[in-house]
C-alpha cells in the first residue's frame, strides 16, 4: 500500500537519538520505512542502541555516527561520511538536548552557555550543515524538537526556557530562508514526557501531582506519543506545512 506517510527510502538522521525522545522518534521514523543514523556523544552507548535496532531493522537500515552538535568540524565531517555511505539526508531531527536546574541569580555562564549551545546552537550547526546539502536538492524536511518550554517558563530551568523559545524562532527563520527550496521545517514541542531527563521529576511526589492536575490529558507524555508527530512531518503529508510548531503536551498549553 502506497501512503503519503512512506518513508521507504528516505534516509532520517536523528541527533541525541542513543535514548529516551530521539530513540523513538528514530524507531518509528524506521517502522514506517527509513534508513535511520542514530547519533549521541556517547559512543559505546550508541553503538549498543544501534544493535537493538538493528536486530530489528537490519544491518543495513540503522546506522550511528558518534558526534557532538556543537563540534562544527565533527557535524560537517558526519554529515559527509552519511551522504557518501549511506544517501542523501531526507529527514534531519534536531533532537539532541539538555536540561539544567538552577534558580537563574545562581546559574554561572559556563552552565548558561551549555544549555544555549547543545539546546539552540545545536540545531543550527547541524540544520545549517544539512541545509547546503538539501537546498541543492530542493527537497528536505528538519524537525527541530521545541519543548512546552518554548511557549512557557517555569522557575529554575531558565538556560533552557530561553534556548526553546528561541529554537522556535530559528524555525521561523529556517522557514524564511529555505521553504521556497522545497525544504519543510518545523517543531515539535513535547510537554512532560517520562524520560530519564524527567525521571527525577516523576519520582518527586509533589510535582508528580502538579504534572497530573495541569495536564488536561491526566497523564505524563509517553515517547510513544511523539512518533505518529515525527511521521507526519518527515512524510509528504506534511509538504505544505512550513514554520509551525507541533504542541504534543496532552493540552498543557491551552489550558491554564
Ligand atoms: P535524554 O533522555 O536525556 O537523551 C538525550 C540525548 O541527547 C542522548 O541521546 C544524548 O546522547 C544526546 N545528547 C546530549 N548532548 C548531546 C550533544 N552535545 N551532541 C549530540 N547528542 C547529545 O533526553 P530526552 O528527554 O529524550 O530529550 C530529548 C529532546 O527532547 C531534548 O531536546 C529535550 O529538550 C526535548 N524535550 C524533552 C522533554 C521530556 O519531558 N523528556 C520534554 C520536552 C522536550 P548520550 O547518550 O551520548 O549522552
Amino acid at each position: 500500500m502506497t501512503s503519503a506517510f512512506d518513508l521507504t527510502g528516505r534516509v532520517a538522521l536523528v541527533t541525541g537519538s542513543s535514548r529516551g525522545i530521539g530513540l523513538s522518534i528514530a524507531e518509528g521514523l524506521a517502522d514506517a520505512g527509513a534508513t535511520i543514523v542514530l547519533n549521541g556523544v556517547d559512543p559505546v552507548r550508541l553503538e549498543a542502541t544501534r544493535e537493538v535496532l538493528a536486530q530489528r531493522f537490519g544491518d543495513d537500515r540503522v546506522e550511528a555516527r558518534a558526534f557532538d552538535v556543537v563540534d562544527e568540524d565533527a557535524v560537517a565531517a558526519a554529515v559527509e561520511s552519511i551522504e557518501s555511505e549511506v544517501g542523501a539526508i531526507d529527514v534531519l531531527v534536531n533532537n539532541a538536548g539538555i536540561q539544567h536546574r538552577e534558580p537563574l541569580v545562581e546559574v554561572s555562564l559556563a552552565d548558561w552557555q551549555r544549555v544555549i549551545d547543545i539546546d539552540l546552537t545545536g540545531a543550527f550547526v547541524v540544520g545549517r550543515t544539512v541545509a547546503r546539502r538539501m537546498l541543492p536538492r530542493h527537497a528536505g524536511k528538519i524537525i527541530n524538537i521545541c519543548s512546552v518550554q518554548t511557549d512557557l517558563a517555569r522557575p529554575t530551568i531558565g538556560p533552557y526556557t530561553a534556548a526553546k523559545g528561541a529554537l522556535r524562532n530559528l524555525t521561523r527563520a529556517m522557514t524564511a530562508e529555505w521553504a521556497g527550496e522545497g525544504l519543510q521545517i518545523n517543531g515539535i514541542a513535547p510537554g512532560y514526557i517520562h524520560t530519564e531527563m524527567t525521571q527525577k521529576l516523576v519520582d518527586d511526589e509533589a510535582f508528580n501531582e502538579w504534572i497530573l492536575g495541569r495536564t488536561p490529558a491526566r497523564r505524563w507524555g509517553t515517547v510513544a506519543d511523539l512518533v505518529g508527530p515525527a511521521v507526519w512531518l518527515s512524510s509528504n503529508a506534511s509538504d505544505y506545512v512550513n514554520g509551525q510548531v507541533i504542541f504534543v503536551d496532552g493540552g498543557m498549553t491551552v489550558v491554564v
